[in-house]
């Protein structure tokens, strides 16, 4: 299926205005039809993929190379000193396109559809980390939908574009301490006086949140039905009374920052709301989509990658005189691992295509969302178990995958969450 002409896509890419380009990778921006593809999996050639064109395989290419030599080198370095310097990675992100692929040109974007943004998604998996990715996620994919959808053209100047160009970090803010699966119960407020708003209370659990610039928050706005008196608004980071309170020590993704942070009488100006006031709740479930979706594409790229490193580990590793891997257990258990990963992005690929076409795919979004979260916690213990003692170390890609796939289940809606919605779709939950 072909997403968009070859030739709309290329003249698209080429005539954006900004670049970067080091010596030995080519730019988003200036992408030829002669760059050959890379498959990142041997499900993926030009030609007969479900979804993807020769330009998704050109911009995956670019950007793996982008990552070979801006970023892996760096991971431990970053992993180890639990924060990576956003500010400089995005920027190299932004300049060379890859923080706007689906945003509108006018803005910096590159106007291709979402599924440029999965196919981006997919290939940041190829980073030795899961916090990076994460931390590129929330910039391009979770704190910038709605704004990109129906902010104002002054808040998209001010607030998207340096976002998309890497020249701004981004956050977004809505879980809180006491809120988190039930995003209605938030208790920040934003009350209007005159043509301001004045914002009380806290975020929690907000990645990006020590070095951004800009959150997209969610306040409550009025003390209307919960569904109804939401907003989000685009809150500079700078202003007096916005307080970093800690920088939050996790389990894994380390080398993204994660903070709590406090809002004490923060005035911003009434325009700075994302499209309707009240809108909010409507608003961040939809960007919930994107979300959800750029996470499963994301995770799918690093099961392939441990099962691969895991069957190259096995099968030099010798007990009984046979390698680990010759054991039926061992090669029968990873290619049902692999069988379940396939699974899983024909689901990816279904959804987004449903997407792109405009369709509601919160269903499918949060069955593959709930699908990604188990399969990553089962591919990594599985994973992680043949490496014996080596799986324990911190050397391996296994072990960190491990602690951070966790998340998965846990963030952007846990499991529980996505089962819930599922039966909404499905009308079986207790009618009231
Ligand atoms: C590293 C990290 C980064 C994050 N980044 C961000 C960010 O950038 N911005 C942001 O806004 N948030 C962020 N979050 C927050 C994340 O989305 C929340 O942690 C998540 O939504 C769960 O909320 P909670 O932690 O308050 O858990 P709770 O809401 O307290 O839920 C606890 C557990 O209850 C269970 N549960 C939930 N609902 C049901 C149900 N209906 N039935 C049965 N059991 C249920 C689940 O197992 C759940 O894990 C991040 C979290 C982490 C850990």
């Amino acid at each position: 299926m072909a997403l968009r002409s070859g030739a709309l896509c290329l003249n698209l890419l080429a005539s954006s205005r900004h670049f970067y380009k080091p010596a030995s990778y080519v730019g988003v921006r200036f992408v030829s039809e002669n760059v050959s593809s890379k498959p990142s999996s041997a499900t993926e050639t030009p030609g007969d993929h479900l979804i993807y064109t020769p330009e998704h395989f050109a911009l995956k290419e670019s950007l793996r190379k982008l990552i070979d030599q801006e970023i892996n080198p760096h991971v431990d370095q970053w992993e180890a000193e639990e924060k990576f310097p956003a500010h400089k990675v995005f920027k190299i992100l932004g300049s060379a396109g890859f923080l706007g692929v689906n945003k509108p040109v006018e803005y910096g974007g590159l106007g291709l559809d979402f599924s440029y943004s999965v196919a981006v998604a997919e290939e940041l998996g190829t980073i030795k980390c899961g916090g990076i990715p994460m931390a590129i996620g929330v910039q391009s994919d979770m704190a910038t939908p709605a704004l990109a959808r129906f902010g104002s053209d002054e808040l998209k100047k001010e607030f998207l574009l340096p976002s998309i160009m890497g020249d701004k970090v981004a956050c977004l803010g809505v879980s809180e301490v006491g809120a988190g699966s039930d995003v209605s119960s938030i208790m920040t407020k934003a009350v209007r006086k005159g043509d301001e708003y004045v914002i009380n209370g806290g975020k929690m659990w907000t990645t990006n949140g020590t070095q951004a610039d800009w959150m997209c928050l969610l306040a409550n706005t009025s003390d209307g039905p919960p569904h109804r008196n939401k907003s989000l608004i685009c809150l500079p980071m700078n202003l007096p009374g916005v307080h970093i309170a800690r920088k939050i020590d996790k389990l894994g993704m380390w080398s993204s920052d994660t903070a709590e942070v406090f809002f004490d009488d923060v005035r911003v100006p009434c325009k700075n709301v994302i499209g309707q006031e009240g809108m909010g709740f409507t608003y961040q479930m939809l960007q919930f989509q994107e979300e959800r979706l750029w996470a499963v594409a994301n995770v799918i790229t690093t099961m392939d990658n441990v099962i691969q490193d895991t069957i190259q580990y096995t099968r030099q590793r010798k007990i009984f005189k046979q390698p680990v891997l010759y054991h039926q257990a061992v090669h029968f258990k990873l290619a049902e691992l692999q069988t379940e990963v396939e699974l899983l992005r024909s689901l990816l690929y279904r959804a987004t295509a449903l997407y792109i076409k405009g369709n509601d795919v919160t269903k499918l979004a949060s069955m593959a969302k709930l699908k990604a979260g188990r399969l990553a916690r089962e591919v990594s213990d599985s994973c992680l178990q043949y490496w014996g003692g080596m799986g324990f170390t911190k050397d391996v890609l296994v072990s960190r995958f491990y602690r951070d796939s966790r998340l998965l289940s846990i963030g952007a809606g846990a499991d529980e969450v996505m089962l819930g919605i599922i039966c909404k779709y499905m009308d079986t939950l207790p009618r009231k």
